[in-house]
């Protein structure tokens, strides 16, 4: 079920619940401001999430709110994952789901990188 983007951040998503070490992941980086791990259901043949540490719910809630530093750390992680992982050459793609259109599932920031193959169109038609 889709969240609400605007939504109070939850201290028990399932997001929260990994960083704090609650619940098992299978991480590729961690620093400061930002987590990432393999997704549980990959969609490709690499697929991992990138997340920040702080406590957004949403790309807008992040964008609106983070402070400059926790801004660009998080992105310097994404972009740093994306190397370390050879996804640069040949190329991958980048997503963020935000909110009930979006199809965002869990309440905390966290944006997908897919790699390791050819990713097709950039929206399934219908
Ligand atoms: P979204 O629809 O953008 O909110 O994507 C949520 C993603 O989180 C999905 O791709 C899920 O497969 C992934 N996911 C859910 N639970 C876990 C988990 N415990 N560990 C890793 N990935 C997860």
């Amino acid at each position: 079920m889709p969240i609400d983007a605007t939504q109070a951040y939850d201290d028990n998503n399932i997001f929260a619940r990994i960083l704090r070490g609650d619940l098992p992941s299978n991480p590729v980086y961690d620093d400061e401001y930002a987590f990432a791990f393999h997704d549980i259901n990959p969609q490709a043949p690499l697929h991992i999430l990138v997340i920040p540490k702080g406590r957004y719910v949403s790309w807008d809630d992040f964008s609106a709110k983070a402070n400059d530093a926790e801004i660009a750390g998080f992105i310097r992680a994404v972009g740093h994952v994306a190397r370390e992982n050879n996804l640069v050459e040949p190329g991958y793609r980048l997503l963020a789901n935000i909110g009930q259109h979006g199809g965002q599932e869990v309440p905390h920031l966290h944006v997908h990188l897919f790699g390791g193959q050819f990713m097709g169109p950039m929206l399934a038609r219908a």
